[in-house]
């Protein structure tokens, strides 16, 4: 049996790999400190004998005595607050020195890790490498409009400095790396407040409340539901031949901020009014991943249309 580390494997999409690699007969250690992860999202997966938690900030030194394990196979690192939104305490914005942290050291401490291992590593960067596009849609190509110093830059910079790290050791040390560059992703256990925009409008939605869209709400956004993604994050790691490579996945679906908002009210049914509020600082203005790399190579794209995606993880917020 081969043994797969996730870190970052108690959060959002963390928990979900974590659940997929035990379901394909991986033994999993999940390393996460916390900060905006949910032990209610391992409820499952801690009766697992195959699975293993080990409390700890990725920043830290990782110790093969906390393993006492012979042979680490894969790593996967998508330990980092993700969640833009400055009125959650979640948000990376609310951690700016942590996400900072997590995707530099940390990322550093996995790569000696894989190192020491001779294991294969995926590093979790994302859309935000490229700020607020001047291109759409983002091939893997473009070099990205980032604010280097901005509330967001936490988060960018961080992302940015993971991949040139990421990329270091497969060029010095012929490593077995890779780099996804995951875009806005959505499905159930994402967190309640974390402040992203499916979770608050569902929530707003389910509860009749104002759904607050941002700025006119014309920036666009294309979702993944979350099984998807979690397909998309395994082919990259297990696909012969994607080593040193980097892949948007994502779904190409763009839509404006405002028909998310019509339409999660639609399909709530709900009473709730659309009320705009101020946009954030930075807030890109479209985004829209080409995929045709994965495509091409992983032989994947994106299944679940978003209508359907949104009635699973409205399914999911009413039952909380
Ligand atoms: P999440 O906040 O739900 O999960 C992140 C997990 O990492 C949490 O469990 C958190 O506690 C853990 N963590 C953070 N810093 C850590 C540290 N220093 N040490 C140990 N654990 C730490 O977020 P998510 O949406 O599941 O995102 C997972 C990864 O995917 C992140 O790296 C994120 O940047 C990336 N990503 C996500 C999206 C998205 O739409 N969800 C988009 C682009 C990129
Ligand atoms: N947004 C919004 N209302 C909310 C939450 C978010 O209008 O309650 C907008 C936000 O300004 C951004 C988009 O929705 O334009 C996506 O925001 P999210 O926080 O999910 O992540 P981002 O894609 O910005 O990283």
């Amino acid at each position: 049996m081969q043994t797969v580390l996730v870190a970052g494997g108690a959060g959002f999409i963390g928990s979900h790999l974590c659940k997929s690699l035990l379901n394909d007969n991986y033994r999993v250690i999940c390393v996460d400190n916390f900060i905006t992860g949910n032990k209610n999202n391992l409820k499952d997966l801690l009766r697992n004998p195959e699975f293993t938690l080990l409390e700890q900030d990725v920043t830290q030194q990782i110790q093969n005595s906390k393993f006492k394990i012979k042979n680490l196979d894969y790593i996967f690192h998508l330990a980092s607050p993700a969640s833009p939104n400055q009125k959650s305490a979640k948000s990376y914005i609310n951690h700016p020195i942590e996400t900072l942290l997590a995707n530099s050291q940390g990322t550093y401490n996995l790569l000696e890790l894989t190192l020491r291992f001779n294991a294969s590593f995926l590093y979790a960067s994302s859309s935000e490498v490229y700020g607020d596009p001047a291109i759409s849609p983002q091939k893997e190509n473009y070099y990205g409009n980032v604010n280097p110093n901005g509330i967001r830059s936490v988060y960018d910079e961080g992302k940015r400095f993971g991949e040139a790290i990421t990329f270091s050791y497969f060029r010095k040390y012929n490593l077995d790396t890779r780099v996804i560059r995951i875009f806005n992703t959505y499905g159930p256990m994402m967190q309640v407040d974390d402040g992203r925009v499916v979770s608050n409008f569902i929530n707003q939605a389910i509860r009749n409340k104002p759904i607050t869209v941002y700025g006119k709400g014309t920036q666009t956004r294309s979702l993944c539901y979350v099984d998807d993604m979690i397909s998309g994050i395994k082919s990259a790691m297990f696909t012969s031949g994607t080593k040193g490579k980097i892949f948007n996945l994502g779904n190409s679906d763009e839509r404006s901020i405002l028909d998310i908002a019509k339409l999660i009210k639609t399909l709530t049914n709900s009473k709730s009014e659309i009320v705009f509020e101020d946009l954030p600082e930075d807030d890109p203005k479209a985004r829209k991943p080409d995929i045709s790399h994965a495509e091409e190579i992983l032989g994947w794209k994106p299944k679940v249309i978003t209508e359907q995606g949104l009635k699973m993880t409205i399914e999911y917020f009413k039952s909380l």
